[in-house]
């Protein structure tokens, strides 16, 4: 039977509990807020079912194939708008949609935690929408998936590359009618600690709201904020990495899954259909479609995603590239994160501080941070944020 020694060793996606064929296993949050899971000795059959879906003790090889790489923007400017960068996933579902597909993401729940759901039309995708820097509890998706392509239906699920993973090896056999869709992925902090950032931004607001997005583009795709919404739908905070707490918690790597500093599976070949994420540098390859409004890198691993991108390329402006020049110099794709010193003590404390006191005490908002927004600000108001930036990584270069 499975059984977690060191920590790093679960990366929670859930396959093992999905998987056990008498649902002995529960996943159980630890003091850390993290899910692993917990096996019933006394039901436990030892079929060893749950370590042979587990995708770190069989994690797949980063062997070399042919890939395709574009970089892409949705045509349809409010989905643009609403994504983390182009708008490529919602494509992508829509067409899944169209074939009377079901879709799959990270969605929050009316209290903000994240959990993986399903979607079956155009209109419910919009809560997939913009990433959320929180680990997503994927529950019971993977059987939920099994039974809907053994009933011959279209499944589009997406993830991150451990959850899509974990789903693969959970179902140990191709489906012709899975498309799976992976990011590239920094890590996924710990949903304690988001939970201790919403209290605090409760107490302080004291309004119920109505959307919470990480990468809102409300100065532009560049430098995008941390934005909150009253229940009206009017935006009440929006603050950038420099500034918000969560998010410098996130870019920190203080309140990471203890297997993100060692993740197996960051690389470039992957088991997905398609592997999404950012692209900043947009002018790199090509200037036309740089307009500060977000663009995605696509990489399709499979013929399954080169024949559902012919299908959905009408809904996309997009440029290709070359997969080589797409995937250079991607650290986030190939290296884990750097482990943070003070991330013991930093779980010590949000297990016996409130959101206010913690967030205050590792990430408080001084005269350097108050300075540093404003700089941030007034450079992209006056439309020089990007020579600016180049500017000062040249001089702090030297
Ligand atoms: C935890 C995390 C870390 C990331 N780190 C990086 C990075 O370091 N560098 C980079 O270039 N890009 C990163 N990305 C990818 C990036 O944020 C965008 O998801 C990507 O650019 C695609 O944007 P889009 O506009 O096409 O899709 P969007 O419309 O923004 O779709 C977002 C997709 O991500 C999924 N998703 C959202 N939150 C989660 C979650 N918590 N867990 C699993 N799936 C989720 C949704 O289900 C949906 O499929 C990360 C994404 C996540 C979720």
């Amino acid at each position: 039977m499975i059984k977690i020694d060191r920590k790093e060793d679960c990366c929670g996606c859930g396959s093992c509990y999905n998987a056990c064929p008498k649902q002995c296993i529960e996943m159980r949050y630890d003091n850390e807020g993290f899910l692993y899971p917990e096996i019933d000795i006394n039901n436990c059959i030892e079929c060893g079912v749950c370590e042979k879906v587990c995708p770190i003790i069989h994690v797949e090889k980063d062997e070399m194939f042919l890939q395709d790489a574009y970089i892409v923007q949705n045509k349809d400017d409010k989905i643009r708008k609403e994504s983390t960068s182009g708008g490529a996933f919602t494509a992508i579902a829509e067409s899944v949609i169209r074939h009377g597909g079901i879709v799959y993401g990270a969605a929050y729940d009316s209290d903000f935690n994240v959990n993986h759901v399903s979607a079956e039309n155009v209109d419910e995708l919009s809560k997939f929408r913009n990433s959320k820097y929180v680990q997503s509890d994927t529950k019971r998706t993977f059987s939920e998936v099994e039974s809907y392509l053994k009933s011959n239906r279209m499944v589009c699920y997406s993830g991150t590359p451990c959850q899509i993973e974990g789903l693969k090896r959970y179902l140990r056999k191709d489906y012709e009618k899975l498309v799976t869709v992976d990011v590239v992925c920094h890590a996924v902090p710990s949903p304690l600690v988001w939970r201790k950032y919403l209290d605090m931004q409760n107490d302080k607001y004291g309004k119920t709201f109505s959307n919470i997005l990480f990468r809102d583009k409300y100065y532009g795709y560049k430098y995008s904020t941390m934005t909150i919404k009253d229940s009206d739908g009017k935006s009440i905070y929006n603050y950038g990495i420099d500034t918000d707490p969560m998010l410098r918690a996130f870019f920190s790597n203080i309140c990471d899954r203890p297997s993100c500093y060692k993740c197996v599976f960051k690389k470039r070949y992957r088991v997905s259909d398609f592997t999404i994420w950012d692209c900043y540098t947009v002018s790199k390859f090509d200037k036309k479609l740089d307009d500060d409004k977000g663009t995605t890198r696509l990489l399709i691993h499979t013929d399954k995603g080169r024949h559902l991108f012919e299908e959905m390329k009408c809904d996309l402006n997009y440029t290709k590239v070359s997969a080589n020049e797409l995937t250079d110099g991607v650290k986030e794709m190939f290296e884990s994160v750097d482990y943070n010193e003070n991330r013991e003590k930093f779980f010590i404390d949000a297990n016996n501080k409130s959101g206010y006191e913690l967030f205050g005490c590792y990430f408080p908002e001084t005269i350097k941070v108050k300075a540093e927004r404003t700089i941030r600000i007034f450079c992209y108001k006056t439309g020089i944020y990007s020579i600016a930036k180049n500017v000062f990584k040249k001089v702090m270069k030297r």
